[in-house]
């Protein structure tokens, strides 16, 4: 079973993560986008704005429909700042028959990527794979990459999030189960 691993905080999931991963399956064949959200992320400064439950409960229901999208907890059990090298050994370990897996960025990670933990290590194990984002890549960063030809939206879960605080509408931002999941709970008021 081939698969690229997706990580993020999902906070919450939106179009702009569920377009790439669904352009990384038909673009280069992998069987499977394994979703991994991060208990708390090594990139960002603040903790996730939503519990790590309902992230998880949104990312289930925002691929319910999609066998080919999986989550793997690993990242919400270990509770506490996981690295992607980490995570990367965990899932070689767990998927011994597929020794060379994806790993989907948007090209605004490339710019810190020489700083990622054991990053000379993590480029041997995966494949990296950059989607438009900002649209420009870092590659003296990066190193050898694959670029996902999607069409760069431009939405992001800080906007989603601020919409819903200020009372905007964000309905399609993102999937209908979670843009009801966050309506009926009131998530991010
Ligand atoms: P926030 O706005 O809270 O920082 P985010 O929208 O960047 O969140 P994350 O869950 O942090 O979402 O992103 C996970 C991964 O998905 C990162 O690699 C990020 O670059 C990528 N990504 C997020 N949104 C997009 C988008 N619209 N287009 C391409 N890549 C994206």
């Amino acid at each position: 079973m081939s698969y690229a691993i997706f990580g993020g905080s999902f906070d919450p999931v939106h179009l702009g993560h569920l377009f790439i991963a669904d352009e990384v399956l038909h673009a280069f064949g992998y069987d499977r986008v394994i979703f991994v959200p991060a208990y708390r992320s090594p990139h960002k400064d603040d903790r996730p704005s939503a519990g790590e439950e309902d992230r998880l409960v949104m990312l289930q229901a925002a691929i319910a429909d999609r066998p080919e999208f999986t989550i793997d907890e690993f990242e919400l059990e270990q509770r506490g700042v996981s690295y992607t090298i980490g995570t990367v050994q965990y899932l070689l370990d767990r998927y011994p028959d597929e020794p060379n897996p994806g790993l989907i960025i948007g090209d605004d990670l490339t710019h810190n990527f020489s700083q990622w933990r054991e990053v000379k290590k993590l480029q041997q194990l995966v494949d990296i794979l950059v989607a438009y984002r900002e649209g420009a890549i870092d590659t003296g960063q990066v190193g050898r990459y694959k670029r996902i030809d999607n069409a760069p939206l431009p939405v992001s879960s800080s906007e989603v999030r601020a919409r819903i605080r200020s009372g905007r509408n964000f309905r399609y931002l993102v999937p209908d189960a979670v843009h009801a999941m966050i309506t009926a709970q009131s998530l991010y008021r």
